[in-house]
């Protein structure tokens, strides 16, 4: 698929129709873009905006317990975007300067023809990184299509490596199906691989040091994500089940010897990441409520319904979908709706546990 400018080129589709042959066979040519409308984008307290991550779906096959209610409404399809209108937000943003971008979702490897999009994504020019985040139920069968199609690094997220545990934790998850995709992915030979966990107190803070054994073992990295207060959950009260990072990192300095490595906001993202005992893996931790980072932020999210998101912890959006769906709308008016939003990035997220969540869209729905 090739987006030629000034040309109308968004259309109404349907959110699976497959891509037409001339993008299923790849290889992008996008027609030079006019110098006067090269840019890039930067946020009203000057912060440069290279990162994109882009959810492809809001459906996943799990039910983790601090992500999802056990029911959950998803968006109609119709709602949803299309494969080619995600293809066209991606080559927007890259066009505006973006570097990165990671497909995200619910979960982006149950979405219909997802390598299509793949595929798409990693051959555009200007694109640095394409990368994903993953619950790893699928990577049996595409790690090695993923790695091809240019995809530099993934995060898969486990939280416990105990069967009966793992199932409670993600509702609907089986352990075994996991490990072996992330042995597939240690087999494919990205550039990196992360084990993404989230700890909960009384629930699996007690794996702390063998999750980070698991990776060790395997050359890879780890982060501890602490629990953010999105969508409204019944499960576990978020207050008392908070594991801050302070107190992981603790429990770990017991066993390994850390070494602090580089700065927040590098390829790391918001994490704080160190160096375990000089061995090719390191931990991070990414500490939303202990440590802010939102002064180094270089990111914007676009749900699944193309609702620009600019900070997680906010509700400051424009509508993509709209613009993408509007009659005779271009490339460049998509750029410029993208422009324009940027004003709206708020400096800062204020994470509050003592309340009801502020923010009441799930982070599978925002696209994690
Ligand atoms: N399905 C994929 C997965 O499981 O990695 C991608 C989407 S998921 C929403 C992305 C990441 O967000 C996962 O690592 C998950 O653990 C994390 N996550 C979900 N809800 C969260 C919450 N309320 N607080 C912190 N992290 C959360």
């Amino acid at each position: 698929m090739s987006i030629q400018m000034g040309t109308p080129v968004f259309q109404r589709s349907d959110a699976d129709r497959p891509f037409p042959l001339v993008a299923l066979m790849g290889r992008v040519t996008l027609p030079a873009m006019p110098d006067s409308q090269r840019t890039t984008l930067v946020d009203p307290f000057g912060r440069r905006i290279d990162y994109l991550r882009l959810s492809v779906t809001d459906r996943c096959d799990f039910r983790c317990v601090y992500c999802m209610a056990e029911q959950m409404e998803f968006a109609p399809k119709a709602r949803v975007l299309s494969l080619e209108e995600l293809a066209q937000v991606g080559e927007a943003f890259v066009d505006l300067g973006v570097r990165k971008i990671r497909l995200t979702g619910g979960e982006p490897l149950i979405r219909h023809n997802i390598m299509q999009l793949v595929d798409h994504l990693g051959a555009l020019p200007g694109l640095d990184e394409l990368v994903l985040t993953t619950n790893g139920s699928q990577l049996v069968r595409l790690a090695s299509p993923l790695k091809s199609a240019g995809v530099k690094r993934i995060n898969i997220s486990l939280d416990s490596l105990q069967p009966r545990r793992f199932r409670r934790l993600t509702r609907t998850g089986h352990l075994d199906a996991v490990l072996a995709g992330i042995d597939s992915a240690c087999a494919a030979g990205f550039e990196r691989l992360r084990i993404n966990a989230v700890i909960l107190r009384g629930r699996n803070d007690d794996e702390v040091v063998d999750l980070v054994r698991f990776a060790e073992q395997r050359g890879i990295d780890i982060a501890f994500i602490e629990e953010m207060p999105l969508g409204r959950i019944e499960e576990h009260d978020r207050a008392l089940s908070l594991a801050r990072s302070d107190w992981l990192l603790e429990q770990l300095q017991e066993h390994y010897e850390l070494t602090p490595e580089g700065d927040p906001g590098g390829s790391a993202g918001p994490a704080r990441m160190y160096r375990i005992g000089g061995g090719v893996s390191r931990v991070g931790f990414i500490s939303p409520h202990s440590n802010n980072f939102c002064h180094l932020c270089n990111r914007v999210r676009v749900t699944a319904e193309g609702r620009l998101l600019l900070c997680l912890g906010n509700e400051h959006s424009a509508d993509l979908r709209a613009v993408l769906r509007s009659p005779g709308a271009d490339a460049a008016t998509l750029r410029e709706h993208i422009i324009e939003a940027l004003a709206l990035k708020p400096e800062r997220h204020h994470f509050d546990l003592d309340d009801e969540p502020q923010i009441l869209r799930f982070m599978s729905a925002t696209g994690g």
